[in-house]
């Protein structure tokens, strides 16, 4: 083996960590229900696959936490059934 393929092999091997130190951002996925003709589009559309059929073949999300905001659903959505929004951090109860 020459010194050149030996030097490529530990490069690909090389493991590269990312610490930009900035939290995770969440979002919250709103369905109306009462808008929504059971389409499947933005669970189609959805990049993460978190949107599942209900048992009536309603939106629902199953992993809120894994949505990346990208509005993709809230987009295709013919009957403007959905809304994404930052997900604001929770009140304590004193704070009311
Ligand atoms: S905003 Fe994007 S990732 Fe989140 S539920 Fe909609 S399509 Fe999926
Ligand atoms: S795209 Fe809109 S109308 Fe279609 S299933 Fe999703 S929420 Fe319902």
């Amino acid at each position: 083996m020459t010194e050149k393929s030996n030097r490529k092999k530990t490069v690909g091997t090389k493991s590269v960590k990312k610490t930009t130190g900035r939290k995770k951002k969440h979002f919250d996925v709103s369905f109306y229900h009462d808008w929504c003709k059971a389409c499947g589009i933005c669970m189609a559309f959805c990049p993460q696959k978190i949107i599942k059929a209900d048992k009536n073949g309603k939106p629902e999300i199953i992993d809120t936490d894994n949505c990346v905001g990208c509005r993709f659903c809230e987009i295709h959505c013919p009957d403007f059934a959905i809304t994404v929004s930052d997900r604001k951090p929770k009140r304590r109860l004193n704070d009311v």
